[in-house]
């Protein structure tokens, strides 16, 4: 492999959403956003549900991210998370919806655990429509 890339696996439980060698990896952890190029020192993060960004040459591809971890070690990169998908794969209707009935389970949650389901399921409707937009 080129000094010049990193090569990245994204696994979900089902499958590996994506694997390729690329030149950086964006993504957005518990403690913030960060980048990582090639020859990063081996790091290690949470992700949160939001999106993570890889360049590939003069391409961007964005992704859902729904929460897992991230590691960086020796020029390969993997995300593990429970689920993932590529922007260009994302059903955007699918998401809007679910992002509906998500904030009408908010409105009328009236346990601490409605409120905290709901919300988990709003994070993954804004993930999959942010990643879809980009
Ligand atoms: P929904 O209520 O629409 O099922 P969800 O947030 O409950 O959304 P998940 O449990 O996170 O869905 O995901 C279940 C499976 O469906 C995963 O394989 C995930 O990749 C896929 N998925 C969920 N939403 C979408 C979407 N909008 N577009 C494409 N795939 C999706």
């Amino acid at each position: 492999m080129s000094d010049k890339t990193i090569h990245f696996k994204l696994i979900t439980p089902e499958k590996i959403v994506f694997e390729d060698d690329v030149n950086a990896i964006y993504a957005k952890g518990e403690k913030g956003s960060f980048g990582i190029l090639p020859g990063h020192i081996p790091f290690m993060s949470s992700l949160s549900i939001d999106i993570a960004k890889v360049v590939k040459k003069d391409k961007e591809i964005t992704f859902s991210i729904i929460g897992g971890a991230f590691q960086f070690k020796n020029n390969e990169a993997i995300i593990l998370t429970e689920a993932a998908e590529c922007g260009s794969d994302i059903d955007t209707a699918r998401a809007q919806l679910a992002k509906e009935r998500a904030e009408a389970k908010l409105s009328s949650a009236e346990t601490i655990q409605d409120i905290k389901l709901a919300n988990a399921a709003l994070a993954r409707a804004m993930a999959r429509l942010k990643a879809a937009a980009k």
